[in-house]
């Protein structure tokens, strides 16, 4: 019997799902995607997924606000539904509450809620509210609607990779976040600990005419969740080290501080982006798509064939395989 840390994340998850046996007949999706996916009328299909965030674990009282987490744990259980390409309608919250947190902290953290609420138009309709013995937690869950939905399974060789944004400024936040001399890092600190959920973005992607052929979104880090699309869709990827997107702000803080920029890049996590793929000929159509949405797009590479192999071509010419990274290990 091995043990959960052995197993990491995805092991156990593995191991998990597999001892489950009851399957409805109407399933499109269950386990192993961003969403389980479900049809409800002719053409519409749900869209459903959780997340919780654990203090200590996803976050501390002492470096967030009551009201940026609420937010940040509402939007990270909407880029689920993003990443399908969904729209987020309606929220279920979970709340364990420890001896420290006070009405006051609820009602500033509602107050959080209530932004991305209106915001994206998903009424939260229900939860629970139970006692933790230590640690407080925040679980959320999302239903959404998806008249096209993008999975992980489907990128095929020849197919271009895309990044909504850009890439490392959450980890490079957290990092800022953590140090004990904080300086003026507003814009990283806020892709940290308040991001945005790309749910306009997989709108227009939805809305067009472009074959998206697979989707995920960017929580674990590039490597990482590009590793899920390759193994679900059984094909490699190369990527290329002077087309990775970094805001001017991320540049600029790993110049000055000397902080190599690609391991957070590549491995950082939590951007919450969009990372998608389509045929050459979709190119032209998604650029023009993308002139009124408020996220950039970039291409990053191509996917190729060999299977559940990342490359990384690097600005001085050499090629380095990328190993799959464990992505964040809880445990
Ligand atoms: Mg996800």
């Amino acid at each position: 019997m091995s043990k959960i840390k052995e197993l990491g994340e995805f092991g156990l998850i593995h191991h998990l799902s597999s001892r489950l046996k009851f399957r409805a007949s109407d399933s499109v999706l269950g386990i192993g995607d961003d969403c389980a996916v479900y049809p409800v009328k002719s053409g519409v299909y749900e869209v459903i997924s959780t997340d919780a965030m654990v203090e200590g674990i996803h976050f501390k009282l002492s470096t967030t606000t009551p009201e940026a987490l609420g937010r940040k744990a509402l939007s990270v259980s909407l880029s689920d539904i993003a990443a399908m390409g969904g729209t987020p309608k309606r929220a279920l919250v979970t709340l364990g509450i420890s001896k420290k947190i006070s009405v006051s902290f609820l009602d500033r953290m509602y107050a959080g809620f209530n932004e991305i609420s209106n915001q994206f138009k998903v009424e939260i309709v229900g939860g629970d509210t139970v006692s933790s013995p230590k640690c407080f937690f925040i679980n959320v869950s999302v239903i959404g609607e998806a008249k096209r939905v993008f999975t992980r399974r489907g990128a095929r060789p020849g197919d271009h990779i895309f990044v909504t944004g850009t890439l490392g400024d959450s980890s490079l936040g957290l990092k800022l976040l953590n140090k004990k001399k904080k300086g003026d890092h507003k814009f990283l600190i806020e892709r940290h600990l308040d991001p945005t959920p790309r749910v306009h973005e997989t709108g227009i992607l939805a809305r067009s005419r472009i074959n998206i052929t697979s989707m995920i979104d960017i929580s674990d880090g590039l490597v990482q969740d590009l590793y899920h699309i390759c193994k679900a869709s059984k094909i490699g990827a190369r990527i290329y080290e002077d087309r990775l997107p970094q805001s001017l702000e991320f540049s600029r803080i790993c110049s000055g501080n000397s902080i190599s920029p690609l391991p957070l890049i590549l491995n950082g996590g939590e951007d919450y982006e969009l990372l998608f793929t389509l045929p050459a000929d979709g190119v032209k159509n998604l650029n023009r798509q993308f002139l009124k949405a408020k996220a950039i797009v970039t291409q990053i590479g191509e996917i190729v064939l060999k299977p559940r192999k990342i490359s990384l071509e690097m600005r001085d010419g050499t090629t380095k395989t990328l190993p799959q990274s464990e992505g964040f290990n809880h445990f």
